[in-house]
């Protein structure tokens, strides 16, 4: 038996997603570039899946570019709006703490050209709030760039009233929706975000293939150097079956948004209701502001990593939330951006539901967490000066 509560990672490809991808393997394989009936026909493939694409959004086709993936659009959406911003005298961007690394890195990457960032706090409840962003607003501000849904806490952000705030003053917003799509009604318009960046295979679609809405009017440079596809955006040869499989997949998590929201909020407040009962344990992130499928968790006295290891033993696929790169084991940014201590940061576990998990499944996770946490306590000599005072609890009881 395994059960898979990883889908903040990735997801499993829906069927649908899966038969819209395959004619273009040996059906309709030709270059949408190439100007005979063959790569004609891509061509028309490729107009009709950014056109369902953008429905789905709610803006025009033109204004969608394919890209290789959530990293490459946020990167992409990050250089271009900063750069723009340069040569207009404009040196200052405003993000959060708790980005995803895609948008992190590449603001350490425009700070070594010379811009400056200023990177909001976020609330003890995973949220930042309209006012953060308009009080940290300069005569210099070229683009906010605020998460949607955050993918390992599961909050939402107020992403309509901050794209209000910004458009206000007159500065470009970009924002990660990568973990929102197919969660969260998502209209640019009425988000007032000028750049979106989504991702197909969090929305069980396939790996690598993402896009990027840029309002229209804002020119994107393209992070890729070669042919001029994608109106010179985008240089490479367009991935026709992952992008039609894109389009099935956001099509499919759409319609089936609302009903699936419901059910799977139910299973998650039953999840947290059940790993409320460990002692010592808290819930990261606002209980009702967060993604239907999210549930995040740190377990005082524990190291995330061998919780997961116990848990993948007994056929349970989680994630500790933390980004432990090649052996170093760095407790999560995000966590640390809640203000969690580092002793509490390190014993975190994130489960992340999709619409396959059933009420059985929660509660044999909810059996396996309880028991490996007890277990791991037993034999932990930081658990052992806990409980006989001789150091003392951060969490101080159950929440
Ligand atoms: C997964 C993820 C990304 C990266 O998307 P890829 O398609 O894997 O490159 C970016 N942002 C968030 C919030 C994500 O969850």
């Amino acid at each position: 038996m395994s059960i898979y509560v990883d889908n903040a990672a990735t997801t499993k490809m829906s069927p649908a997603a899966m038969q819209a991808m395959l004619p273009y393997f040996d059906q309709i394989y030709g270059n949408p570039s190439s100007l005979h009936s063959e790569g004609q026909r891509a061509a028309e493939a490729l107009a009709g899946a950014r056109a369902r694409i953008a429905a789905r959004l709610g803006c025009q086709p033109r204004e969608i570019t394919f890209t290789s993936g959530g990293s490459e659009a946020d990167t992409q959406a990050l250089l271009s709006a900063a750069h723009l911003g340069a040569r207009k005298g404009k040196w200052h961007i405003i993000s959060t703490a708790f980005e995803h690394h895609a948008v992190l890195h590449t603001l350490e990457a425009l700070e070594r050209q010379g811009f400056s960032v200023t990177l909001l706090d976020v609330h003890e409840n995973g949220l930042v709030t309209p006012e953060q962003v308009k009080a940290a607003l300069r005569p210099d501000t070229c683009l906010v760039s605020v998460m949607y849904a955050n993918n390992e806490i599961g909050t939402v952000q107020p992403i309509g009233e901050i794209g209000r705030v910004c458009r206000e003053a007159g500065v470009l917003f970009h924002t990660d929706a990568v973990q929102a799509v197919g969660h969260l009604p998502i209209h640019v318009g009425e988000l007032q975000v000028d750049l979106l960046s989504l991702s197909a295979h969090k929305v069980h679609g396939p790996k690598g293939v993402g896009a990027l809405y840029a309002r229209k009017g804002i020119p994107l440079e393209s992070v890729i150097y070669g042919g001029a596809q994608e109106r010179d955006r985008r240089a490479g040869t367009e991935n026709l079956p992952a992008i039609l499989g894109m389009a099935a997949a956001l099509e499919e998590s759409c319609a089936h948004m609302e009903e699936r929201a419901r059910t799977l909020t139910l299973l998650r407040e039953r999840l947290i209701d059940g790993l409320s009962q460990i002692p010592h344990a808290v819930l990261n992130g606002d209980r009702a502001r967060r993604l239907p499928g999210n549930v995040s968790f740190c377990f005082e006295g524990i190291e995330g990593e061998s919780l997961l290891l116990l848990l993948d033993d007994r056929g349970i696929r989680a994630s500790s939330g933390s980004a432990c790169t090649s052996g170093s084991l760095d407790p999560s940014h995000v966590l640390l951006a809640l203000g969690r201590p580092h002793e509490i940061a390190h014993g975190s576990l994130r489960l992340t539901l999709s619409h396959e998990n059933t009420q059985e499944d929660v509660d044999a996770v909810i059996r396996a967490v309880t028991e490996v946490v007890a277990y791991l306590r037993s034999i932990s000599p930081v658990w052992r000066d806990l409980t006989s005072g001789k150091t003392e609890f951060i969490l101080k009881e159950a929440v």
